[in-house]
């Protein structure tokens, strides 16, 4: 068991990370290792120190490092054809397309289009949603309308991207770039009275605003300390929506491709009160490591108002990425990884309370999206006492650790995890 206290970083991992500061814009902080190679649920510094992953990436790596499919996939599809632009398409991004569809089980003419990341998934949501916008009747600038709104939600997270940001919360991160995207408002998940209140706001004259476009929201809020809204307030949001005629765009982004033990997080009754979307965004799990991303439009109606020059990119729908994603979704069926993160999601949680540790005051989380509450807000501590004995967890609040292993995580990796967590001091240095 990887419980080896290893006090200082490496002489490797130092001399990289001091060139790493020389050349890289300090937009993450000093990286906590420098890493060279990884197996399953493993990865290896440049020291030669081995980890247990449960972070993967960021809910990334969900067939964890170097799976034999996902590698052989990959370097076929590089020897036959890496890319081709999009006035081509390829075999790999129509198949996945169609597999995406299915998965989501999304209605008769849903499509799907292809970004290269979280962030670029919800900017082509959010463009899809200001031109159904304009095709409500309150937008309409003959009649003294006014352009349509997005509603989000509070400490919610859609990326850094300059649209994406616009509909992220977190005020330090957004504040520097003001102004941004104009006509997003801010609600507080569960307060049905703001949901109403800005959905009423709606109307002709000098006070009445656009009409509401879209509201965009995570089923579990992943950056903010893996939070889920709550299956009620959710319908009510989709109750709101229909009557409305505003559009639901949920950011699977962090929760799709099995995570929480479905393909989407929607598809779980006690997240989404078994609401449907209109759109739904993925991006992190789907190409297991390759950078990939895009939205589902639900219906051909929506769907059908992208035409030629509303949107693209140059790498969109590349077929290396969407061999790397075929790879990755077929492992996922193949192997019953969605029923794994279930069962393991199960065990981590469960073993984290039974550890006894007085740190740990509850657990929350779906699947393999989890985390736990800390009784103090030490969570860096934690991180960096784990990392020193073998283990990556996610202090994704100061006071909340956060777990998203590959989803091929095995029953042994989780009683590895936990045999660290249950012996983390209780009286760590607060952040
Ligand atoms: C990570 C994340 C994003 C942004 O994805 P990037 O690939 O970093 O652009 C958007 N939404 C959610 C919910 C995320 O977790």
């Amino acid at each position: 068991m990887a419980t080896e206290h290893k006090e200082t970083l490496g002489v490797n991992d130092a001399q990289w990370l001091g060139e790493y500061s020389q050349v890289h814009m300090n937009v993450f902080g000093t990286p906590l290792r420098v890493m060279d190679h990884g197996q399953g649920a493993h990865v290896w510094d440049v020291d030669g120190n081995e980890y247990l992953d449960f972070l993967a990436g960021i809910a990334v790596n969900s067939l964890g490092y170097a799976h034999p499919k996902w590698v052989q996939a990959v370097s076929e599809q590089a020897a036959k054809v890496a890319h081709v632009s999009n006035y081509f398409a390829t075999k790999p991004q129509i198949e996945l397309a169609s597999k995406l569809v299915e998965l989501a089980g999304a209605p008769e003419g849903s499509k799907v289009y292809f970004g290269n990341s979280g962030a670029e998934g919800n900017e082509a949501a959010l463009k899809l949603a200001k031109l159904y916008g304009r095709t409500l009747p309150g937008a309409l600038p003959s009649i003294g309308g006014k352009p349509a709104r997005i509603i989000a939600m509070t400490n919610g997270f859609h990326g850094r991207t300059l649209g994406a940001l616009s509909a992220t919360w977190k005020p330090a991160i957004r504040k520097p770039f003001d102004p941004l995207l104009p006509g997003v408002e801010f609600v507080r998940p569960g307060d049905t009275v703001a949901l109403h209140d800005a959905f009423a706001a709606t109307g002709l004259g000098p006070y009445g605003k656009g009409p509401v476009a879209a509201v965009i929201l995570e089923l579990i809020q992943g950056e903010a300390g893996v939070k889920p809204l709550g299956a009620e307030y959710v319908k009510h949001v989709r109750e709101l929506c229909d009557i409305n005629h505003a559009l639901l765009i949920i950011d699977e982004v962090q929760t799709g491709i099995g995570r929480t033990g479905a393909w989407f997080a929607f598809q779980r009754e006690e997240l989404s009160g078994g609401v449907k979307p209109d759109m739904v965004t993925f991006a992190k799990g789907v190409a297991g490591g390759f950078p990939m991303g895009g939205m589902i439009a639900f219906g051909g109606k929506l769907a059908s108002l992208f035409t030629p020059g509303s949107h693209g990119s140059t790498f969109a729908g590349n077929p290396l990425g969407a061999a790397a994603a075929l790879a990755t979704l077929g492992v996922i069926e193949d192997e019953n990884l969605v029923t794994n993160a279930e069962a393991r999601g199960q065990q981590l949680r469960e073993g984290i309370m039974a550890t006894g540790n007085p740190l740990y005051v509850a657990v929350r989380g779906c699947g393999l999206l989890d985390a736990v509450e800390l009784k103090h807000p030490c969570a860096h501590a934690v991180m960096n006492w784990c990392l020193e004995r073998g283990l990556i967890v996610n202090a994704v609040r100061a006071d909340a650790l956060r777990f998203a292993p590959p989803l091929i995580v095995s029953e042994q990796d989780v009683d590895q995890a936990l045999a660290i967590l249950k012996d983390v001091p209780a009286d760590l240095p607060n952040d």
